[in-house]
This record gives structure tokens, sequence and C-alpha cells, in this order.
């Protein structure tokens, strides 16, 4: 299937590891310029050099933290001088929680919601005109299933990501009539750095292996019974920004290895 990406321009955030380096991969395998964003110079480097060396295209990377105003203006700002605006934007940065809701100060609320809404509300702001002067584009959301169904032990998390849904959603109305796609994707369990390193820290010392960690968890979760790679979700990514799911538009699609117990 030709997705028709050949020399767009895409922004990841979070571009620089994980499912975000999986995507802007995915996307650069297709022909796609991208502008990958992180906050650790180093690492982005590195998967920037990698982004180039493997696919020839064009890469910019951005030392930027999203979850601050200069942080998206930054970036912004770096896209419009390399490349003059994007044609795509996937807002993927983020990462998990962990409190009660008795004991997480508003300071904490506050953090995530920044770096999961506050990011994307600002990204759209700066990016979507520019989107709207190129006749179009596509806006992704790197939610969760947490947006829908939750896990405990994380409640800021799930919030936000419920807030990032409804976002995609309210942005997608906004938005088609300039020929703007948005959508949501929600991933379950992706095998990405911090699941390695929790696993590691957890079963160091005792008689269980960190894969026999991971794998539990998988069991207890995912009727497919292992995680995901981020290159499994990566793809799904690559296809909703393709012309080719034109029709897909306000949508949250689930890549979760059967995980949702419910119907949506
Ligand atoms: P990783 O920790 O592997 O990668 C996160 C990326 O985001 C890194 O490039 C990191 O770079 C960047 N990042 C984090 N915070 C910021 C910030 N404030 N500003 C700019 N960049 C930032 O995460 P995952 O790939 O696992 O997760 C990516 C997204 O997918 C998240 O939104 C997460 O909630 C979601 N997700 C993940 C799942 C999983 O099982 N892994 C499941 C469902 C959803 P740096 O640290 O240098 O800033």
């Amino acid at each position: 299937m030709d997705l028709q990406l050949r020399d767009k321009v895409a922004v990841v955030t979070g571009g620089s590891a994980g499912i975000g380096l999986a995507v802007a991969a995915g996307l650069a395998a297709e022909g796609v310029h991208v502008a990958i964003c992180g906050r650790d110079p180093g690492r982005l480097a590195e998967a920037a050099d990698g982004l180039r060396a493997a696919h020839g295209v064009r890469v910019l990377p951005v030392e930027a933290d999203v979850a601050a105003a200069d942080g998206t203006d930054r970036l912004a700002a770096a896209v419009a001088a390399e490349f003059g605006g994007a044609d795509i934007l996937v807002n993927n940065a983020g990462t998990g929680s962990e409190e009660t809701i008795l004991a997480a100060p508003d300071e904490r609320w506050q953090a995530y919601w920044d770096l999961h809404v506050m990011a994307a509300v600002r990204l759209a702001r700066t990016l979507a005109p520019g989107m709207q002067a190129r006749g179009g584009g596509v806006i992704l959301h790197n939610a969760s299933i947490c947006a829908t169904q939750p896990l405990y032990y994380e409640p800021i998390y799930n919030v936000t990501k419920a807030a990032l849904v409804m976002f995609s959603k309210c942005l997608a109305a906004e938005l088609i009539g300039s020929n703007i796609r948005v959508n949501a994707v929600n991933p379950g369990l992706v095998m990405t750095g911090d699941w390695v390193k929790t696993a590691k820290a957890l079963t160091a010392g005792t008689d269980q292996t960190w894969e026999q960690y991971l794998q539990k968890i998988a069991d207890d979760n995912a009727p497919i019974g292992r995680f995901a790679t981020p290159e499994e979700v990566a793809d799904t990514f690559v296809f909703l920004c393709s012309p080719r799911a034109g029709y897909t538009v306000g949508s949250t699609v689930y890549v979760d290895g059967g995980w949702l117990r419910t119907t949506t």
C-alpha cells in the first residue's frame, strides 16, 4: 500500500525513545522528514543520527520540554525555520505516574496536565495554522488504554490521558473543515525502557527474573499474552498519518492486544 507520505514533514514529540522514536522511524521509512524533541540532548542526537543514517531523510532534533510553553514555542519555531511548517504532528511525549488522590499535591496534577494536555493544546495552536496554509494535515495523540480503563495506582495518568482523548475529539471537530484530521491512539502494554527499568528494579535480589515479572503483567492483563513492540504500535500511527486513512476523524484507535474489556 502506498501511504502517499513522501516528502511530508512530521513533528514527533518525545521522538528520541520508545514509541515516539518508532513512530519517527516508521514515518522516515515512508520518506517523511521528521522533527523530534526530547529533554536529554545526548539521546536526542543519537536518535537523530540513527534516523538519518537509516532513512536518508532530513531530521531536526530539538531539545525542548513540551510541558512548558517556552518548550513548545521553541519546537514550533525550529520547525518553522527548518521546514517552513509541518504536515503532521504526533503528540507522544508522556509518562506514567504513581500516587494516591488524597496524597498527591496540586503541583503533581499540574505537571501531568501540562505534559499530557497543555503540550497538545499549545502545539495545535502553533502548528495547525501552518497546516491550514498548506491545505491540510494530520494531528495524532498518543493517549493510553488507561484513558478508558484505569490502572488504579496512577490516577493522575488516567485522568490526564482521558482529558487528552477528549481534547483530540474536540480538536478534530474544530479542524476537519480545514482538512486537518485529528485522531487518538490508545496503546496497551508496549515494551519500552521504563517497563524494563522498573522490572529490573523490582526483581533485583529476588528469584524472579525481570522477564518473568513482565510476562506475568502481560499474562494477567492482555489476552494476547505479551507486550507490543514499539514498532507494532508505530505502524498504526503511520497509517493514520496517511491519506489512506482519510475518513478516520475524531476516532480513538486501540492497539492493546485485547486488553480493553468493554466495547467503545
Ligand atoms: P519512553 O519513556 O520510552 O519515551 C518517552 C519519550 O518522550 C522520550 O523521547 C522522552 O525524552 C520524551 N519526553 C518525556 N517527557 C518529555 C517532555 N516533558 N518534553 C519533551 N519530551 C519528553 O515512553 P514510551 O514510549 O513508553 O511512551 C510514549 C507515550 O506513549 C507516552 O505518552 C505514554 O504515556 C504512552 N503510552 C505508553 C505505553 C507503554 O506501555 N509504554 C502504553 C500506553 C501509552 P526525554 O526523557 O529526553 O525528554
